[in-house]
């Protein structure tokens, strides 16, 4: 027979007791007592007996079931890993929980309060709401008893005795108690710890990576504002890394990285923060408040330091640096935005030349991304035929008459209104449209001159401006020629203007495509002379027919006799070359009268007649109109 059976039949001998004990009771008492009371309690002792032995038998079992259970429960945790205290509610007088008298515990329970088995019963908790483990436990207790549950993670100070790093408190309300489990979860959090480093390390460099900076960027700024301080960020970026790793392998690329990281941290200060953002690129996050002076400060000796070689086994390796700077909040309230301004200005560095550092202006990329919507405006203008040719008239100064005129590029944007040429023209030829805008210009000149003369009218030259930037792309020869084949025009009838810079230097192909065109029988003028850096000595090296001196000289023939005598050396020269003289600027009788002193051959002006479209300058050619006209009064304004 098992314990628990024995146990059983005792209590069932303990529960038919009682009938008995009654019955014997009964009989006593029958003795004893007058006849009708003993018959009176005897009765009542035989209905009661059975009652009384049913609550025996439950009050029995329940003690036997609570004994049994907490002997389990202790043998299930007397050896466990986990540390178990049972506990129960010491009451106020109005029945509330204040504390709690630890009435079981096992060995590993007790170990973690760092006392022996027997020495924890009979504590109260608040006497071990103290140390390591027990912080806070009184507190969690009383939170258990409230609610039915606590649970704390809790990080042990370092070089405890039982090299705990980290425990978990469990608190469960039962009744009146509570069950307090104890668990050592350090190497869960080191395995966490672990898998956050990975997601937030860099690998190589062991530096924060950009999946960090995006976690914890918000919480820098929004420290930064409630300090009132700026918070400068600079986007180091080196400059010849590609190189290195193309030529060297990513071996030597990644101890470039590493002697990269470690020069960048050997310049920073404690509250300084240094990310690997990814690739070359480095973002450092100055802690203090900083001005732009002393921010300049930092990023130069970061410039410094990189630009110095990385020896790299037996290799040296010159790398160097540039650096974007934005300033929170004077450049963005946001990280995203902080970065990608500091990513704006890295590339202001790398386009002045790299090895330098840039901060972010706000005026410059306003003009910036103005520029860049113009030039979507522009592509937008080109397709839809939105430009279109005017005509400035030359007057030829011996006879008085009309004898060529310049054909000049016209915008009128729908809501911008007048584009001047010298805001797009630019524009065009760094953003690779002044080929198509060139090709326009050369088609629209040959159709109107055409168109002229299919009306009847009395044709004279038309000069178009070329850019430069036509000449180095090449072929400006091949399609001026088919042009003028396609619209059956004279070469005499199209001129070509290019300003003196485009002949600077020994630039061979386009000292060719010049030859070319004048081969084809078209004239070549010298645009805005004097306004560059050439001399009429290169001048005399290029075969030109015409020289337009510039209408700054124009301007300046009033000012001083020193003007004039300027003018007089050009013109002469320019003769001497065979070269024939356009004055530019023509804006006044005066000008108009000296200009013809000083031997000019054409005058070109606002006094002579504005840029004017092609119905308004037919007027002009009309035969009827003839002679043409006297100076002024070409005035078409
Ligand atoms: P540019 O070739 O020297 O053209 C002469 C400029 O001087 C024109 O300005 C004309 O309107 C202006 N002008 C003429 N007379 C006077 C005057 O008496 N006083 C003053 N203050 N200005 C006068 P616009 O039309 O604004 O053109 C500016 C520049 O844009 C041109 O200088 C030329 O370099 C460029 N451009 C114009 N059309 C074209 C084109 O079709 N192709 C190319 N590549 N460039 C063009
Ligand atoms: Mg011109
Ligand atoms: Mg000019």
């Amino acid at each position: 027979m098992n314990d628990a059976r024995r146990r059983e039949l005792r209590d069932r001998l303990l529960v038919l007791s009682v009938p008995l004990l009654a019955f014997g009771a009964c009989l006593m008492l029958w003795r004893r007592l007058p006849a009708s009371e003993a018959a009176f309690l005897g009765v009542l002792a035989t209905l009661l007996a059975p009652w009384a032995s049913v609550l025996l038998h439950r009050m029995l079992r329940g003690w036997r079931e609570d004994a049994e259970s907490r002997s389990v429960n202790r043998a299930a945790v007397q050896n466990a890993e986990d540390g178990m205290v049972m506990a129960t509610a010491v009451r106020d007088r109005r029945g509330d929980a204040v504390d709690f008298d630890i009435v079981d515990c096992n060995a590993r329970g007790a170990a973690f309060f760092g006392v022996a088995r027997a020495e924890l019963p009979g504590m109260r908790v608040s006497t071990l709401d103290q140390g390591a483990c027990g912080a806070g436990l009184l507190d969690g207790c009383l939170r258990a008893m409230a609610c039915g549950f606590d649970q704390e993670e809790r990080e042990m100070p370092p070089g405890g005795r039982q090299r705990i790093a980290w425990i978990q408190r469990r608190i469960v309300r039962v009744g009146n108690s509570l069950s307090i489990t104890l668990q050592d979860i350090s190497e869960r959090k080191a395995h966490e710890d672990a898998l956050c480093r990975a997601a937030n390390e860099d690998m190589l460099t062991a530096l924060p990576n950009r999946h960090w900076l995006a976690q914890s960027a918000a919480g820098l700024l929004a420290q930064a504002e409630r300090q009132g301080r700026v918070l400068p960020v600079l986007l180091v970026d080196l400059d010849e890394f590609k190189q290195v790793n193309d030529t060297h392998g990513h071996a030597a690329g990644d101890k470039v990285l590493e002697q990269t990281a470690r020069r960048l941290k050997s310049l920073l200060r404690p509250g300084d923060v240094l990310v690997r953002f990814g690739g070359d690129e480095f973002v450092v996050l100055l802690g203090e408040d900083e001005s732009d002076a002393h921010i300049g400060t930092v990023a130069r000796r970061i410039v410094d330091a990189l630009a110095r070689p990385f020896s790299v086994g037996e290799q040296l390796h010159s790398v160097g640096a540039s650096i974007g700077i934005s300033v929170f909040p004077r450049d963005g309230r946001d990280p995203a935005t902080l970065l990608r301004h500091a990513d704006i200005a890295m590339y202001w560095a790398k386009d002045d030349g790299k090895g330098c550092f840039r901060f972010f202006d706000s005026l410059r990329y306003a003009s910036i991304r103005g520029r860049a919507q113009l030039k979507q405006q522009l592509a937008l203008a080109l397709e839809r035929n939105q430009l279109t040719l005017h005509f400035q008239p030359r007057v030829d100064l011996a006879t008085g008459t009309l004898c060529s005129m310049e054909a000049l590029l016209r915008w009128e944007h729908p809501e911008m209104g007048f584009v001047p040429p010298s805001d797009f023209i630019p524009l065009a030829e760094a953003g690779g449209l002044i080929h198509r805008i060139g090709d326009l210009v050369v088609d629209k000149a040959c159709a109107q001159v055409a168109a002229w003369r299919a009306n009847g009218l009395e044709l004279v030259p038309v000069s178009i401006n070329v850019s430069p930037r036509q000449f180095e792309q090449g072929g400006v020869h091949r399609m001026l020629a088919a042009q003028l084949a396609l619209h059956k025009l004279s070469p005499r009838l199209i001129e070509v203007e290019i300003t003196e810079s485009a002949m600077m230097g020994e630039q061979k192909h386009i000292l060719e495509q010049l030859a070319a065109i004048r081969k084809l029988g078209v004239k070549l003028h010298v645009d805005d002379f004097g306004s560059g850096y050439s001399s009429l000595s290169q001048l005399a090296l290029l075969k030109m027919d015409v020289l337009k001196v510039d209408r700054s000289f124009t301007a300046g023939l009033e000012r001083s006799p020193e003007g004039r005598v300027f003018y007089q050396a050009i013109v002469s020269m320019a003769h001497a070359l065979g070269m024939a003289i356009v004055a530019e600027g023509v804006e006044n009788e005066e000008q108009l009268r000296l200009v013809r002193e000083l031997g000019c051959d054409e005058a070109q002006g606002y006094h002579l007649g504005r840029p004017a479209p092609a119905a308004e300058i037919a007027r002009m050619l009309a035969p009827s109109s003839s002679p043409r006209m006297r100076g002024p009064l070409l005035n078409t304004q």
